[in-house]
């Protein structure tokens, strides 16, 4: 089995997790309620996606599709 030389010092361990950093997540505002949500999924406050009422605000979706 391969095994490293040396020991990782703590700035090559920096360095290598200097790109690790997680970036914002992606958001709009609803253009029904002004919330904001995530781009392309239903709105989760008023369930409201692409001008129409998909979910009943507050349920599950699963639940809400279904019925
Ligand atoms: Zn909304």
């Amino acid at each position: 089995m391969a095994v490293p030389k040396r020991k990782t010092s703590p700035s090559r361990r920096g360095m290598r997790r200097s790109h690790q950093a997680l970036g914002p997540e992606a958001h709009a505002d609803c253009p029904n309620c002004g919330e904001l949500k995530r781009p392309h999924h239903v709105c989760s406050h008023c369930g409201h996606y692409d001008g129409r009422e998909i979910a009943v605000a507050g349920r599950e979706l699963k639940r809400a599709v279904r019925a």
